[in-house]
């Protein structure tokens, strides 16, 4: 039998839960993961990362290292720019390739509602390079605003507003308020004085709004407690000279703005506006094919996926929707291969959580309905986020971050490490 091309673009849960499982079948197949990064990452622990919690190394892992010693395995980094569905060929930064099967698994990014200052000014969460941003960007301002003698300057520069309430802001204003509660003071004896204010917004009326009332209510309280300025029902208009506009005509003046408001996955060359639906993602059939093509698949979160009857409106963009349906997938193309019945994917539920902070966490688990929060649910949510990461290397050196954090209540990475032609740049 002739060895089938499969090409999948995009190695996050999706990608790499696809790939993993048809490299079982390495006679008749032949993987080439394409992916703009050489590396896999872990987005539920960027926070952090971009917080000087963890290190890079312990949320990400090379692809070239994950999947050595498999002989029909290809590894190419480029980025996807076009898909020629009449010649089977997709138009990379670095080459072009033939597939005779397509997955597109190229998850989302960050959306900022085609607002040009916010685009240019905000500081988004959603790849390793934004978190190291993130993280030297807060660090140099804290940095200068020990040398500014003007009192309102200092304040914006450490003022830090969060926008979006859901999972990833809650996590980094709640790690935020933490910082603030037990370093921040250590560290810049300098700006004792100043608040270190720090917001989050939602234009929704509550945090966490896809969790249950009691969890949204923890939440809230939580956050509260420590501090946190809450602003619900608040989009955030504009932000310009060091000002977030908000809807109720009310500004916070600031020079960080955090975006974590949202989402939307990327539209290739190649295929047309009627394979697109809401937030750009890709129209699949109950089996991920992309409707109206032939070879052409969407998994995760850059698909839509209406047929599931228990999410008539898709699933939601989360990491066990993407694990389950990359699994699925491959099982599919090797029960095709076989000439074997193919399953319609049915989304399992496991539930969610987020962590607040320090022994403060809320679980939501569907089936039995049940709601953790406190200690017990900030002990699930360790366990379960250690076990999801990639290796046993990645585990082991992340619980012992997270241990000697608890003892020491400190962490030890906030070097402002830039790249040498960021620096060059600068200095020139
Ligand atoms: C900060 C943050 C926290 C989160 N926390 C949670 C959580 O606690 N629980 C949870 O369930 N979900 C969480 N999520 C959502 C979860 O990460 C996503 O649902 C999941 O990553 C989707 O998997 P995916 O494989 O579809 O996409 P991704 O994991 O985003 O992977 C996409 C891959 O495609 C690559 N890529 C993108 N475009 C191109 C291109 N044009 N060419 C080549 N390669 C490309 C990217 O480099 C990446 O490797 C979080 C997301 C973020 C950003």
């Amino acid at each position: 039998m002739k060895t089938k091309n499969i090409i999948i673009i995009g190695g996050g849960f999706a990608g790499i839960n696809t790939a993993k499982a048809l490299l079982k079948e390495n006679k008749s197949l032949h993987i080439t993961l394409v992916d703009r990064n050489n590396y896999n990452f872990f987005p539920p622990l960027l926070y952090q990362v971009a917080t000087g919690f963890l290190d890079v190394s312990n949320i990400s892992y090379p692809y070239r290292k994950y999947f050595r010693g498999y002989s029909n395995f290809t590894f190419h980094m480029g980025e996807l720019l076009e898909i020629k569905t009449d010649i089977n060929t997709v138009v990379l930064t670095t080459g072009e390739l033939v597939y005779d099967k397509l997955i597109i698994a190229t998850g989302t990014k960050s959306n900022f509602f085609g607002n040009e200052n916010i685009t240019k000014n905000a500081l988004p969460m959603k790849t390793i390079a934004d978190a190291i941003y993130l993280k030297n960007t807060l660090l140099e301002r804290f940095e200068l605003a020990t040398r500014t003698e003007d009192p309102l300057e200092r304040k914006k520069l450490t003022t830090v507003v969060i926008a979006g309430g859901g999972p990833t802001g809650v996590e980094i204003a709640g790690m935020l308020g933490g910082l603030r509660q037990n370093i921040f003071a250590k560290d810049y004896p300098e700006l004792k004085e100043l608040p270190f204010d720090i917001y989050i917004l939602d234009g929704l009326p509550t945090l966490l709004a896809p969790m249950s009332k009691s969890s949204q209510q923890y939440t809230y309280n939580s956050l509260a407690k420590m501090g946190i300025q809450i602003k619900l029902n608040q989009l955030v208009k504009d932000f310009s000279n060091d000002t977030v506009f908000l809807a109720d005509d009310s500004t916070i003046e600031t020079k960080n703005l955090i975006w974590t408001a949202g989402v939307t996955a990327s539209v290739f060359k190649g295929l047309t506006s009627e394979h697109y639906g809401r937030g750009q993602r890709l129209l699949v059939d109950s089996y991920n094919k992309v409707i109206g093509t032939a070879n052409i698949y969407a998994i995760g979160d850059t698909s839509y996926q209406a047929t599931d009857p228990a999410f008539p409106n898709g699933h939601p963009q989360l990491a066990q929707v993407a694990i389950q349906q990359g699994k699925l997938l491959a099982s599919n193309i090797i029960a095709e291969l076989k000439r074997e019945e193919q399953k319609p994917f049915h989304y399992n539920d496991k539930g969610s959580m987020a962590i607040i902070g320090r022994n403060k966490a809320v679980a939501d688990l569907p089936n039995p309905n049940l709601h953790f929060k406190g200690i017990t649910a900030w002990l699930m949510w360790l366990f379960v986020h250690l076990l999801s990461l990639i290796n046993f290397r990645n585990k082991t050196k992340t619980f012992f971050s997270w241990i000697s954090a608890y003892i020491s209540k400190d962490q030890y990475l906030r070097m402002i490490i830039r790249p040498a032609e960021d620096h060059d740049k600068k200095n020139t």
